[in-house]
């Protein structure tokens, strides 16, 4: 009986979704057109991923506006090409767009977003990168999403 105790403690914790945990990033931006991090993971347990893009530049949106882009490592760049026309009203990403996993939208110095999606579809030892497709930034503004069993 004590043992179900746990279980059912482990479980409710579990549950506890306002907490932030493994499947909960939080990655910062800035006017230097970087990102904090340059590589992100989630656990494959993660059914649900949350990512809150933070950017503590000063610089508006329209010259220096990021976003946060999820998308196959071989569909990054088609993506961003294909983004640039759709303008910063669309966050710079072709409307539709299926190969977008996921996207924050484009922010300006101060701001912030956050972006939750359904992480089921995506698989342990995909190659994923993440990026911001405002135009130009992806040279300097990427980095690898890895789903680790
Ligand atoms: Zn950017």
């Amino acid at each position: 009986m004590r043992f179900a105790h746990i279980v059912v403690a482990a479980s409710l914790f579990a549950a506890g979704s306002a907490m932030a945990g493994p499947c909960d990033l939080e990655i910062e931006s800035t006017d230097a057109m970087k990102f904090s991090k340059d590589s992100l993971s989630v656990p494959a347990s993660c059914k649900k991923v949350t990512v809150k893009l933070v950017h503590t530049g000063k610089l508006p949106k329209a010259s220096m506006g990021h976003n946060w882009v999820l998308a196959k490592a071989a569909d990054m760049q088609a993506v961003a090409t294909d983004g640039i026309p759709a303008g910063a009203d669309k966050n710079y990403l072709k409307p539709g767009d299926t190969r977008v996993l996921a996207a924050t939208k484009l922010i300006g110095g101060g701001e912030s977003d956050t972006v939750s999606f359904d992480a089921t579809k995506l698989k342990v030892g995909e190659a994923y990168n993440f990026f911001c497709s405002f135009p130009g930034h992806i040279g300097l503004m990427k980095g690898t999403f890895a789903v680790t069993k």
